[in-house]
């Protein structure tokens, strides 16, 4: 079982933001910018391009709706997608609010408190 799908069933504990039938939205643990969340299918399917044609779909379109309430909750000059990384055998959107490339790199991060994380998550989830 990956760990998305231990936060998904609620055995870990996240700083969610969102879910509906399909999906799980929280916070990045490690962000590269204050808002960097990440959606996931909780399907777990480790390979985004192994996703079936209607998940795949779906995901992109529930990440434009997540990202469109990060862009009024966040101060950034745009909300940027990825799909990247070896961590985590299970699919998962990063959407990183940009100010600068650096925020697009992985290597640029931020540090924040349980409580400013607490806020974050609770603002964008208002904004949806
Ligand atoms: P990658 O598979 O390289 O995209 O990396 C996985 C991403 O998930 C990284 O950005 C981590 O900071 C993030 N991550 C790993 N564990 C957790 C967790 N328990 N809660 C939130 N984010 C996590």
């Amino acid at each position: 079982m990956s760990i998305f799908t231990k936060i998904i069933k609620g055995e870990i504990p996240s700083y969610k933001i969102a879910e509906n039938e399909d999906f799980f939205v929280f916070l990045d643990i490690n962000p590269n910018a204050e808002g960097h969340t990440l959606v996931v299918p909780k399907q777990e399917v480790d390979k985004l391009f192994d996703l079936d044609d209607e998940l795949y779909a779906k995901l992109f379109n529930y990440s434009k709706t997540i990202a469109a309430a990060i862009e009024k909750a966040v101060p950034c000059n745009r909300v940027g997608l990825s799909v990247i990384g070896l961590e985590v055998p299970h699919v998962h959107v990063h959407l990183v609010p940009l100010n600068q490339m650096a925020d697009a790199t992985f290597e640029k991060k931020v540090k924040l408190t349980e409580e400013e994380f607490k806020a974050l998550a609770v603002k964008i989830a208002s904004y949806l």
